[in-house]
């Protein structure tokens, strides 16, 4: 779709579709990973996430496409054949076992002589950091340090890729952002390719090189995370990155034009007449006295959050309120009327395409 990568890929996924019955879970991914790629695929809760990753492990076989690793067909492989290894959720530890016996189970299954399973356990222990607990069990580390045993018995089999499904939605938040900085440094110690699935977009975007967004089992976009931010393709990559102000109108030459008749000038490729929307980030409006602005609006709440501050402002017209985010101490007050500049240089218009959109998915928990 965007951006792939320039070497030939590790991973090459080619029209893949795949489903559950009459549920289609995924429609026709065309997807490339590079070697030593940290990959993200995000989306919301039974867009496919989950579903893309078991058929790259061999858990699920694809109803069409093919997958490629380092160019030879993969599709047809059994999970334990493939040199690709999914990493569990720590609960799925033995807990009767030690943990470098629960490091070593896999390779020890694979019948490596003795010497060389204690060397490379040792090696992989000291890699993330848990030397000192190799004789503990489970029950007697911390959920973080568990994870950690959940990874070294993942990447100790040596992988070319490794796939991680929500590896850390177990965690509580603090833990958790540790363990995204500590995942992010293990890939690039151990230099393997890392496909994580997540619904978070904050961990994808502060982990991942590239993130791949799926809706409904369709990829909108592929990008780096500034690329999502600052350029999304869709309205629905445009609102699932971060927060952002939409402001739905139609297609015009030179801009969009708003219910009110505004025209907010911005460069597009969009055909005139077509629904569309214009995006703009938070930190890009700036606010000035009434009628100074391209837009005019009332405050209607304002949030002091220590480095920033957050206006919320009523634009007529608009149905959600517009959010401004500055770096100041001194923000107007509830009831005041400003104006709000909006730089066209940093809006971006997208098609409004929520009318041709498929039904929205089932809920389903994680
Ligand atoms: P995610 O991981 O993004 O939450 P999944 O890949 O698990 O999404 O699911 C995608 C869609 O396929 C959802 O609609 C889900 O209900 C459906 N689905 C997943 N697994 C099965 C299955 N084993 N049988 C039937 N439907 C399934
Ligand atoms: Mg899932």
């Amino acid at each position: 779709m965007t951006s792939t990568p320039a070497s030939a890929p590790l991973l090459r996924l080619s029209g893949l579709n795949h489903s559950y019955g009459s549920v289609q879970a995924l429609h026709g991914i065309d997807l490339d990973i590079a070697e030593n790629e940290f990959f993200a695929l995000l989306g919301p809760s039974g867009c496919g996430k989950s579903t893309l990753l078991r058929a790259i492990a061999g858990f699920e076989t694809p109803t069409e496409g093919e997958i490629l690793l380092d160019g030879a067909p993969l599709t047809r492989l059994p999970a334990h054949r493939r040199p690709v290894n999914m990493m569990f959720q720590s609960y799925a530890l033995f807990p009767h076992l030690s943990v470098e016996k629960n490091v070593a189970y896999g390779l020890e299954a694979e019948g490596l002589a003795k010497a060389e399973v204690r060397r490379r356990v040792g090696e992989v222990l000291e890699t993330i950091g848990l030397t000192g607990f190799a004789k503990r069990r489970p029950g007697q580390l911390s959920g973080g340090q568990r994870q950690r045993v959940a990874l070294a018995r993942a990447i100790v089999k040596r992988p070319r890729l490794l796939l991680l499904d929500e590896p850390l939605s177990a965690l509580d938040r603090k833990v958790r952002s540790e363990m995204q900085l500590e995942l992010k440094r293990l890939q690039h110690e151990v230099g393997m390719t890392f496909v994580v699935v997540t619904h978070d977009q904050e961990e994808a975007m502060s982990m991942a090189d590239r993130v791949a967004v799926l809706n409904a089992g369709r990829l909108e976009q592929v990008d780096t995370p500034v690329g999502l931010y600052s350029a999304p393709r869709s309205r629905f990559v445009a609102d699932f990155i971060g927060s952002a102000n939409m402001l739905d109108g139609t297609a015009v030459a030179g801009g969009i034009q708003l219910n009110s008749g505004l025209v907010l000038a911005v460069d597009h490729g969009l055909s005139a007449g077509i629904a569309a929307t214009a995006v703009i980030r938070p930190e890009d409006v700036l606010l000035a006295a009434p009628g100074a602005g391209t837009l005019d609006g009332t405050v209607v709440d304002t949030f002091f959050l220590g480095g920033t501050s957050t206006v919320a402002i009523q634009v007529s017209g608009v149905p959600k309120p517009f959010i401004c985010t500055m770096r100041a101490v001194q923000v107007p007050e509830r009831g005041a009327e400003v104006g709000l500049i909006v730089d066209p240089a940093r809006t971006v218009a997208v098609a409004d395409d929520r009318d041709a959109a498929p039904a929205a998915q089932e809920p389903v928990s994680a």
